[in-house]
């Protein structure tokens, strides 16, 4: 066995590291969570905290745990300039609408942030998780670094949790956690939830620390996934590395498509036996929360916007896709289809929109800096070919959209356009749908969407075939209302159905002993 894959503790500052013995160790839940629960703005010279700008994030949602418990604690990393001796108080406490809880904050340096997230994290991990073998980049990793960071994060809920609290940590970029964490306090429930795919062992196995990360996770009491086909993924690697044993499979509920759909699977495994221990795994699709969006969507600011969009509009169509800038969400592929449309169709010349909103990312990563330029040429491209004096076809952002902006843009669509090639999830889609209160509108998804087996009944399409990415557009351009409404009251139901309350519960009941 090399150093890799060992699960050894690298060493702990001890002047630094809040100690077990030191701290009041009084919190039933301990959230570890990389970002901070809030954001920081510098007022008049002043650090002030406030909500986060999104309130549909996982963020809110996390916290709204901290109102089930007497005390809560949030750990997350902050950026120093000397760890020994930040600039901030390591601990703080935190009243407001979610309850009073405590947020450790782990100071890091901006080295050992780079190296841990936007490295170790973004160029070797991602990858991985997405099935994005050539895009793997192993060289500038320090895994060193990645044990050292998790260790301490580690050390910093041991400091916070009480005897026998929950632990739940929160995806790979501290896959090392919970292993580390059953060693300091074997009382622990740890839970651990992935918000990435996870991919079967010919690609994880890549990994040359995959021993190690599979180790830890099953140092767990429970491993989360999105969807069955995850947990499947899991359960294969664990198999293909060590001596584990599926303990129970259960047939997949016909909710989550058990069969027919790229990411189907008939059965999920529900927990897992190894060295003497179960381990669950828990299978539920992050949700939105539709009872806000809705009531968002019902705003008079909403339907401004909505009025003041239509009349931009005119007559055109409107088809609407939206992400992050990340080679998984097949940007480039999307743009390459329209452009395939508008030789096609020239009628749709003049009256249709793309509206491509892709967010960019870190611009100093060289792969984001790659997928932004291919975007911004292709569009480019497009507009040059096909653009009148009076009509542009694409209109690119790469800024974000604020969230209840984006809300009337959803309303407004005719087409929410989403064509990952690899996503865990997906939460654009649900949100297009849950805004559409009026059962309109057309979801054009890819199958390689972790939500595409929520929403059968979205225009299904496979993003690696052109043939399919013109047909579902073709499809959903063509799509009588009639038969738009019915699959949109389908989409709404399932929306619902597995909405962010049933992912709390579904949650809840997975730490329960
Ligand atoms: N989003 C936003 N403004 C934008 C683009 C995206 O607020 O301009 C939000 C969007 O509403 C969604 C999230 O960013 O809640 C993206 O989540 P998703 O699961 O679709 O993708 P991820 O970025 O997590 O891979």
């Amino acid at each position: 066995m090399t150093t890799e894959t060992t699960l050894e503790a690298p060493k702990a500052d001890a002047d630094t590291a809040p100690s077990a013995a030191r701290s009041p160790r009084r919190s039933d839940l301990v959230i570890v969570y990389h970002r901070q629960p809030y954001e920081e703005a510098i007022i008049d010279g002043q650090i002030v905290r406030r909500e986060n700008k999104s309130p549909n994030g996982i963020v809110p949602t996390l916290k709204s745990f901290f109102g089930r418990v007497d005390q809560g604690s949030w750990i997350a990393w902050k950026e120093a300039e000397d760890p020994q001796n930040p600039a901030f108080e390591r601990v703080v406490s935190i009243e407001d609408a979610f309850g009073s809880y405590r947020v450790s904050r782990l100071p890091l340096t901006a080295a050992q942030v780079r190296s841990f997230y936007h490295v170790t994290s973004k160029e070797a991990l991602w990858p991985v998780l997405h099935s994005f073998r050539e895009r793997y980049n192993y060289d500038p990793v320090d895994w060193p670094t990645f044990r050292e960071v998790n260790w301490a994060f580690a050390e910093a809920a041991a400091a916070e949790a009480s005897e026998g609290a929950v632990v739940w940590v929160h995806d790979y970029n501290l896959w090392l956690v919970p292993g580390y964490l059953r060693q300091l306090r074997p009382d622990l429930r740890i839970a651990f939830f992935h918000h990435t795919p996870f991919p079967g062992p010919d690609i994880f196995n890549m990994l040359p620390w995959r021993e190690e990360i599979v180790r830890s996770l099953l140092a767990c009491n429970t491993v989360g996934f999105h969807i069955p086909r995850y947990a499947a993924n899991f359960a294969a690697v664990a198999q293909s590395l060590l001596d584990v044993e599926i303990a129970e499979r259960i047939p997949t509920p016909d909710d989550f498509t058990p069969s027919g759909m790229a990411l189907s699977e008939l059965k999920t495994p529900v927990s897992l036996a190894h060295e003497g221990r179960k381990i669950d795994l828990s299978v539920f699709p992050v949700g939105v929360d539709t009872g806000f969006i809705e009531e968002k969507a019902a705003l008079e600011e909403t339907m401004k916007q909505e009025v003041s969009i239509r009349s931009d509009l005119g007559q055109q169509r409107l088809i609407l896709a939206v992400s992050r800038t990340d080679y998984t969400k097949g940007g480039a592929e999307l743009l390459e289809s329209y452009e395939r449309l508008l030789e096609r169709r020239p009628e749709l010349i003049g009256k249709t929109r793309l509206m491509l909103v892709s967010v960019a990312a870190n611009r100093n990563m060289t792969a984001y800096r790659e997928v932004q330029e291919q975007i911004e040429g292709l569009t480019g491209r497009i507009n040059a070919r096909f653009a009148r004096v009076d009509w542009q076809p694409v209109h690119l952002m790469s800024r974000p959209v604020a969230f209840s902006e984006l809300i009337a843009y959803y309303r407004v669509a005719d087409i929410a356009w989403i064509t990952p090639l690899a996503d865990g999830l997906n939460l654009v889609a649900k949100e297009f749908v849950s805004a559409r209160t009026d059962e309109d509108g057309v979801l054009v998804l890819s199958e390689f969407a972790g939500v595409a087996v929520e929403q059968p009944d979205a225009v299904l399409c496979n993003p690696f075939s052109t043939r399919s990415m013109d047909a579902a557009i073709d499809q959903a351009l063509d799509m009588p209302q009639e038969a738009r409404r019915e699959r949109m009251r389908k989409l709404r139901k399932s929306v619902k159905a597995h909405d962010i309350t049933a992912w709390a519960k579904a949650m809840q009941e997975s730490f329960a002993p």
